[in-house]
């Protein structure tokens, strides 16, 4: 593998905050997706995977032995769209979905969705009555992208709570950037993180947690409890944590020096 590959990645370079700590071969490395690996875009669908991304992001967890997770709000088959031809270990739905082996099959956390008949009619409402907020299922969670009707944030937050409070089985509401989501509780990116260490080959290995928002807290805090670092990516507050790095574009041009740092003499199992 030659560096020249990532060439269009580490031409994003910008300056990082923090400077994030020294890599070792010893880390397992769970990565967010939007706002984090990918730039935010006006919708989810209209995202842009910088070509030689995926091939950095096989090579990377390559050297880690395959410790390398990607832990989104996303649904998996939507990631793995994202990352084709990659299968990689992976947490979609904020951890209502988990693939834990690379190009093994992704499983619900929980057989059955608490995203019932009565909470999808209570959506249906919402959606006729707001025809400008997106709404988006992907099964076991909804989300309701707002961006073109900033002002109805509160609006749609309200009629949300009131839909949680009557659904037969507990709902949370989580928020993103210029989206509001409702999904189960019980799981979250933290919990994702706990399953993946259960396992090889993230077992015994130093987590580091790669996110950008309030969603990612909890991915954040469990690989804190394991031993291992949270690192912010631009201005949203996660866990008052200082910014590890300005944007994703410092992400990704991080992650381009990652294989010559995890090669390096030095960088032997710590
Ligand atoms: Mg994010």
């Amino acid at each position: 593998m030659t560096t020249h590959a990532f060439i269009d990645i580490a031409a994003e370079s910008r300056t990082d905050a923090r400077v994030p700590p020294r890599a070792g071969r010893d880390w397992a490395l769970f990565l967010d997706i939007d706002g984090t690996l990918l730039d935010i875009a006006s919708t989810p669908g209209s995202v842009r995977v910088p070509p030689s991304l995926p091939r950095l992001v096989e090579t990377i967890a390559g050297l880690l032995d395959g410790a390398l997770a990607l832990v989104s709000g996303r649904a998996i088959a939507d990631i793995d769209r994202l990352f084709d031809p990659l299968a990689l270990p992976t947490a979609g739905q904020h951890g209502g979905e988990i693939r834990p082996r690379a190009g093994g099959v992704a499983r619900r956390v929980r057989a059955e969705s608490a995203i019932d008949d009565h909470v999808r009619a209570g959506i249906e409402r919402l959606a006729r009555q707001a025809p400008r907020i997106r709404v988006e299922d992907k099964g076991l969670s909804v989300a309701f992208h707002y961006r073109y009707a900033p002002q109805l944030r509160e609006w749609l937050h309200r009629h949300l709570e009131r839909i949680a409070t009557t659904a037969a089985s507990p709902l949370r509401i989580l928020e993103g950037r210029m989206v509001w989501e409702l999904l189960p509780v019980g799981h979250d990116k933290g919990t994702a993180v706990d399953e993946f260490m259960r396992a090889p080959p993230f077992l015994g290995r130093v987590p580091i947690f790669v996110g950008d928002d309030v969603t990612d807290e909890d991915g954040c805090l469990a690989a804190i409890r394991h031993g291992g670092h949270a690192l912010r990516v631009g201005p949203r507050r996660v866990l008052d944590r200082p910014i590890a790095f300005a944007d994703p574009g410092a992400v990704r041009h991080w992650l381009a020096q990652l294989p010559a740092m995890l090669l390096a003499p030095d960088a032997c199992r710590t």
